[in-house]
């Protein structure tokens, strides 16, 4: 297809603090794996772009709905230095954007739709991974993609979804269509855009976190779009008390409407009493910390842990942190407890599991708290910086 299309791009200058060697798998001037020790300036623009054509294994969609993420916040964001919050995999000019859906309008030959067990045929409506894993490399063939070795990400190094179109390989697409019964119109799109956040979590909770038993209690701490999504899929999968921690009360509202059964505000209460209060001094089966404040949040997870009567307790860690866990080794052994990294959203079933989820009434689509348009998108980058008052604003295609 010919045309022009408008994206909406990060721009920053490549200016590489003292001591910064290039990794293996940078290129100088054009992309790093540690963003905020590289990228100064970074601006936000409007800028025009052919629209891209997809090769034999790739997939052409019309972008309906792509929602801001956090890490779009700060890749756009400085610091007093003028260097981008973001510490990873980024490679600028940009198109940003990867939390997204839309409708599939050209495929090439090879490009194979996992639904239909044939090649994509075009008007579907689907969603994508955001890391485009390379399916070569050692972690990927051992069935551990968001380990990728040789990993390219949507809207980060690569062009994202912010635009009227986006081509993409067909290995990360998945189709929308077992959601059609639940969703009419254009709220399909809306929620298609929650899929990969909610993969996120999914992956932490469910995936690398081992699940619950029906009946465990569970306690989710940080009440960020990841973190109200994990209150939504361990409700449905049995937890009899969901305990989110979180200081913004429209967040906790959210939560509590979507799958959170206790809610606590740790700047007003104790956390670890709380929690051991609502359990009865049993605890917790799992947390989710989901916070990126180890230095606040451990000290109250140990003292659950320690004074709570649950042995076997998991906490996944999945808010990204440079500061170090305080944590008591003591604690973890005497309590069989133990403390498991998450990282991504693809491979093991997340995606066709999260949509089924969807497709059976998780529904997610009250996290999205405002609707903008493509020229609306900068103002409200920015504006995220400050404002957290909304859950999830979103771009929907006029
Ligand atoms: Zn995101
Ligand atoms: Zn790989």
């Amino acid at each position: 297809m010919n045309g022009k299309m408008q994206g909406v791009t990060l721009i920053a200058d490549w200016k590489p603090k003292p001591g910064f060697k290039l990794g293996s798998k940078d290129i100088e001037g054009r992309q790093t794996y540690l963003g905020s020790l590289v990228w100064r300036n970074p601006r936000i623009e409007i800028r025009e772009y052919d629209i891209p054509t997809p090769g034999p294994d790739e997939v052409l969609l019309e972008v309906k709905a792509c929602g801001i993420c956090g890490s779009d916040v700060h890749m756009a964001q400085a610091d007093k230095e003028g260097y981008i919050f973001y510490p990873g995999l980024t490679g600028f000019p940009s198109i940003l954007g990867h939390e997204f859906s839309g409708v599939v309008v050209e495929a090439g030959k090879n490009a194979f739709d996992k639904r239909t067990n044939k090649p994509f045929k075009g008007g579907e409506r689907v969603t994508s991974e955001e890391m485009l894993w390379c399916a070569s490399c050692r972690p990927c063939a051992d069935g551990q993609p968001n380990h990728c070795e040789r990993l390219d990400e949507v809207g980060f190094n690569v062009n994202g979804a912010y635009a009227k179109y986006i081509v993409l390989p067909s290995r990360t697409i998945w189709s929308l269509e077992p959601m059609a019964q639940r969703y009419k119109g254009d709220d399909i799109f809306l929620a298609g855009s929650l899929i990969e956040p909610a993969c996120v979590a999914y992956n932490a909770v469910i995936e690398r976190g081992g699940g619950i038993r029906p009946g465990d209690r569970v306690v989710i701490l940080g009440g960020g779009p990841v973190g109200i999504a994990a209150c939504a899929i361990l409700r449905r999968a049995g937890a009899s008390k969901v305990i989110l921690s979180e200081p913004q009360k429209e967040r906790t509202d959210l939560a509590l409407k979507l799958g959170a059964t206790h809610a606590i505000d740790p700047s007003k209460e104790d956390f670890a009493d709380r929690v051991l209060e609502i359990t009865e001094g049993m605890g917790a089966d799992l947390f989710m910390e989901a916070t990126g404040l180890p230095e606040r949040v451990y000290p109250g997870i140990e003292r659950v842990i320690w004074e709570g009567r649950t042995l076997n307790s998991t906490v996944v860690v999945t808010a990204r942190a440079e500061a170090k866990m305080p944590v008591t080794g003591e604690v973890l052994q005497v309590r069989r407890a133990r403390i498991i990294g998450a990282q991504g959203h693809s491979g093991h079933g997340n995606f066709p599991r999260v949509i089924e989820c969807m497709a059976d009434g998780m529904d997610l689509t009250p996290m999205i708290t405002k609707k903008v348009g493509l020229n609306e998108l900068p103002e409200n980058i920015i504006k995220l910086q400050t404002d957290r008052s909304n859950c999830k604003v979103t771009y929907v295609a006029k």
